[in-house]
């Protein structure tokens, strides 16, 4: 498995071949979208919401979509995830979840 680094770097250049629009503000849009996208799945299959014909993909799936554009923005913003997780879990080891 390929670290993050290598992830973000390979996702940008799929993005980048792909035309993907690479400026910052609309990856961010998209990526709400898809948190939006991955809600709606997570709430169909846990029975929170009616069986909708156009919600087919299922959350675990809708969360790769997730991951695609948070490695599509970091590769964009030349932004070490790796390291910004590593931050964050120095952070939460001294504050709670609601904290961050
Ligand atoms: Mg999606």
């Amino acid at each position: 498995m390929a670290d993050i680094t290598e992830l973000s770097s390979r996702v940008g250049t799929i993005a980048r071949q792909l035309g993907h629009n690479r400026d910052p503000k609309v990856i961010l849009l998209f990526l709400v979208e898809e948190l939006g996208e991955v809600i709606r799945a997570f709430m169909k299959e846990s029975g929170h919401k009616e069986d909708n014909a156009r919600i087919t993909e299922t959350y675990r799936e809708e969360l790769g979509d997730v991951f695609f554009l948070l490695l599509s923005l970091a590769a964009v913003k030349d932004i070490d995830l790796e390291g910004q997780l590593e931050r964050t879990i120095e952070k939460l080891k001294t504050r709670s979840l609601s904290d961050i």
